[in-house]
């Protein structure tokens, strides 16, 4: 008997990686092996030397075949299994090993639009749908556009097991977004990958395609983002701690650092418009859309609970995003003893 592995993995693609898949059948009870591929046709690796190494560092059971089949996340190694310049993980991995007993968690906001061809989803052949306003968590055919494919990825994203937390239609038509966690930095992680995958290959069925462009129309339609919800224990138990954090998140050479490692393209959707901050401005507030960072209202009232970074892409990374926040939050709790 045998099942079949999915082998996914992040590839070389610049600015914006990638994700690449290729199938491994593999005996009953047999645990997913290293593996192999070509990365000179990956961004990866030159063609003299083009052997790379796939290390399978998650997997769940695979919603779009069904029995016992299995997707299977992989980071990249060289052949002599250290990471790969592209690996992005083992970084994360180091960071958040370092800083465990704060018990950081993550909750991933992904904002996505949907393309039939060269339109979003729902928007005329050669022209503009109305202006936006009434799309978000709309209802009816003329706001909402890509329903059952977005049921099918939820319902798929379930099946994996996948910590996903909700869905809904954003701003613009075509438009949608899915939360991941909270989660662990590498969990929620991983796991926003194997559902970015999902995302891909559910929509592929329906002939449709999914982009993480952070400013897919130009002008006045909403930008596509990949909002980070973020608590430590301390955070999660007083103030003073979310003060820190947004404190820290501000500090010196901090909101440049921060905003250049959140996804090609971020001074595109980052305008101060559209619910964004500037890009190269850092505040933080209260229930504010319109900064930076948002304390929800309601981490206000209880005087407890988490923080959102606002100024993430669509196409971010999630292992840099939630390496960054992770070292620059809990550097700074630490140093104030809030641990
Ligand atoms: P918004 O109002 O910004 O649209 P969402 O409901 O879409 O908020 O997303 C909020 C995210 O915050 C969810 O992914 C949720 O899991 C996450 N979250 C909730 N509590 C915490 C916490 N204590 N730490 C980190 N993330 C959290
Ligand atoms: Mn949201
Ligand atoms: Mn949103
Ligand atoms: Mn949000």
């Amino acid at each position: 008997m045998t099942f079949k592995a999915e082998y996914i993995w992040i590839d070389g693609t610049e600015p914006t990686a990638k994700l690449r898949s290729k199938t491994k059948v593999l005996a009953t009870g047999e645990a997913p092996p290293l593996w192999g591929f070509d990365g000179s046709s990956t961004g990866q690796a030159q063609g003299h030397a083009s052997d790379l190494v796939l290390n399978p560092v998650f997997s769940c059971p695979d919603p779009i075949r069904g029995g016992d089949h299995v997707l299977v996340l992989c980071e990249v190694l060289n052949t002599d299994l250290t990471p790969h310049s592209s690996n992005t993980r083992a970084a994360l991995a180091e960071v958040a090993g370092r800083f465990e007993a704060q018990e950081a968690i993550f909750g991933i906001e992904q904002e996505y639009t949907f393309f039939d061809g060269h339109r979003p989803l729902g928007f005329p052949e050669g022209g503009y749908p109305a202006a936006q306003g009434g799309y978000y968590c709309g209802v009816g055919a003329d706001e909402i556009f890509g329903r059952d494919i977005v049921e099918k990825h939820l319902d798929h994203c379930l099946a994996a097991g996948l910590g996903i937390s909700g869905i809904n239609a954003e701003v613009m038509p075509g438009q949608w977004e899915f939360q991941v966690g909270p989660l662990s930095p590498l969990e929620v992680s991983d796991q926003l990958w194997i559902a970015r995958w999902l995302l891909y290959r559910t929509a592929e069925d329906f002939d449709v395609s999914a982009t993480l462009d952070p400013k897919p129309v130009k002008g006045d339609w909403n930008g596509a983002g990949a909002h980070t919800n973020f608590s430590t224990q301390a955070m999660r138990e007083g103030y003073d701690a979310i003060i820190t954090a947004c404190e820290a998140l501000g500090e010196g050479s901090k909101p440049l650092d921060h905003v250049k490692n959140y996804g090609a393209g971020i001074d595109d959707r980052l305008t101060g418009l559209h619910e964004t901050a500037r890009w190269d401005e850092y505040t933080y507030g209260v229930s504010d859309r319109g900064a930076s960072v948002r304390i929800p209202w309601q981490v206000e009232r209880d005087r407890k609970g988490y923080i959102e970074d606002r100024r993430p892409n669509a196409n971010v990374n999630p292992y840099v995003v939630t390496r960054l926040v992770t070292d620059t939050c809990c550097t700074a709790l630490e140093k104030a003893g809030q641990v």
